[in-house]
């Protein structure tokens, strides 16, 4: 692929750039702009926002029939790493997990009345939403572990069940829940929507974390005879695994992009210090040993980048590109971890403390390990590939 990006969006990515440095970053330094989960205020992000959209840089991934700017993935890619050098830049944007799949995933598969009634609210900000999938007691790295049930009656499905760790649920205004309607092994599950205010459901706790949280938190939800129409069903009966696998390909990569973003704002804040820092005489970039650790993280940043444009790029082209998406997943995940954590450590004690974002990026960044498939099942879906493939596991994609 060409890495070059259209002057479009080019110029997109420098206006994002320059409104996280000079509207965002200064907003992180003053405790008081966040809330008690270590996210930003409510009312501030309400003001950001309103500044976004005056700006023209309102959730550009959405299509312009519904207030973004309808850019693909590669640019996407792009403008989302420029977004999340600020930890509030995403929800600022209308980029955030897990708003930004569920958007994607209502815009892709929807009918146009679902669009109208579940997506159109989320894409102008009004409300937001959560994906209901993991269980306690079911399915997590593996679906066909999903115990919830989806019963039909008349012109309606009954659920009942419990979920976990569902992001933002506290708050979210339109949920996609997935919910078995079958033993099929392939088709046995199926994706619905359903609105806060309905009856039968109930956020049983908000699980505490060791890292800061997205706005609504990560929640235990219990179903009990929660009623569905049928017409609130997305995709065909049988389709939960497929609205899954689509919502997260593209899903999964947007967190690389942000994660990227974040991995390189650590390194602006580890520069900063240690050019300026003295120690033994010199300054401390001077020191052989501080240069490998900003060589080697700059090299993993640059090979996640690679990793993401390409996954991002085959999915411009059509293709699941389930394998790329997962290689970047793992590599950017881990890279988070390594950079963050290089990062911390140039700053020494400063590091550890709160004068700078390096702690809250700290226990954030482990969390890329586990969400949407920890990296040992990313692994797994790779060796089935490779054991398939054979040597046409690197092939040069042409099976777009
Ligand atoms: C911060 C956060 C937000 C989340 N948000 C959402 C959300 O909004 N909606 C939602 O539905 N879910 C959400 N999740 C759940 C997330 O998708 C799951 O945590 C993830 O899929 C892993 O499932 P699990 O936690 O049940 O791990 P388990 O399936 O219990 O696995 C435990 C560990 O075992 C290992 N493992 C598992 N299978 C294999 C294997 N085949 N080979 C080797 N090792 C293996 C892995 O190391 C894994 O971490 C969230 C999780 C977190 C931490």
């Amino acid at each position: 692929m060409d890495f070059t990006l259209t002057p479009e969006i080019e110029k997109l990515r420098q206006r994002i750039r320059c409104f996280v440095d000079e509207e965002i970053i200064p907003l992180e330094a003053n405790k008081d702009n966040y809330d008690a989960h270590e996210n930003i205020r409510e009312d501030i992000l309400a003001t950001l926002r309103d500044k976004v959209k005056s700006a023209g840089m309102w959730a550009p991934q959405v299509s312009p029939e519904f207030g973004g700017l309808g850019i693909n993935t590669v640019a996407m890619a792009a403008c989302y790493e420029e977004m999340n050098r600020s930890i509030f830049g995403p929800a600022a944007f209308n980029c955030a997990a897990p708003d930004e799949g569920n958007m994607f995933i209502l815009n892709r598969v929807g009918t146009p009345e679902q669009k109208k009634r579940w997506l159109r609210p989320i894409a102008e900000g009004h409300v937001r939403s959560a994906f209901a999938m993991t269980e306690p007691k079911g399915c997590g790295s593996d679906p066909s572990l999903t115990y919830t049930t989806a019963t039909k009656a008349g012109g309606k499905w009954i659920i009942n069940g419990r979920k976990w760790f569902i992001t933002g649920a506290k708050g979210a205004q339109h949920f996609i829940l997935i919910a078995r309607t079958s033993d099929d092994s392939r088709k046995g599950l199926t994706a619905f929507l359903f609105d806060a205010d309905d009856a039968g459901w109930n956020i049983e706790r908000r699980i505490p974390i060791m890292g800061p949280e997205e706005h609504g938190g990560h929640c235990e939800l219990s179903f009990d005879g929660l009623e569905i129409p049928d017409e609130n069903r997305l995709m065909n009966v049988g389709d939960g695994l497929k609205v899954t696998q689509i919502r997260l390909g593209t899903a999964r990569l947007t967190h690389c992009m942000r994660w990227l973003g974040m991995a390189k704002r650590a390194m602006e804040i580890a520069l900063e210090y240690v050019e300026t820092r003295d120690s033994f005489g010199a300054k401390l970039i001077d020191h052989e040993t501080i240069q490998t650790k900003l060589g080697d993280a700059a090299m993993s940043i640059q090979i996640g980048r690679l990793l993401t444009m390409n996954a991002a790029w085959k999915l411009d082209q059509g293709s699941f590109a389930r394998k790329e998406v997962s290689m970047a997943k793992i590599q950017v995940a881990y890279t988070l971890n390594k950079v963050v954590d290089a990062a911390l450590q140039l700053n020494g004690a400063r590091g550890y403390s709160k004068d700078t974002p390096l702690e809250w990026m700290y226990r954030y960044a482990r969390q890329a390990k586990l969400v949407d498939g920890a990296s040992e099942v990313h692994k797994m879906v790779l060796s089935r590939n490779l054991l398939n493939e054979r040597t046409d596991f690197w092939s040069w994609g042409h099976d777009v």
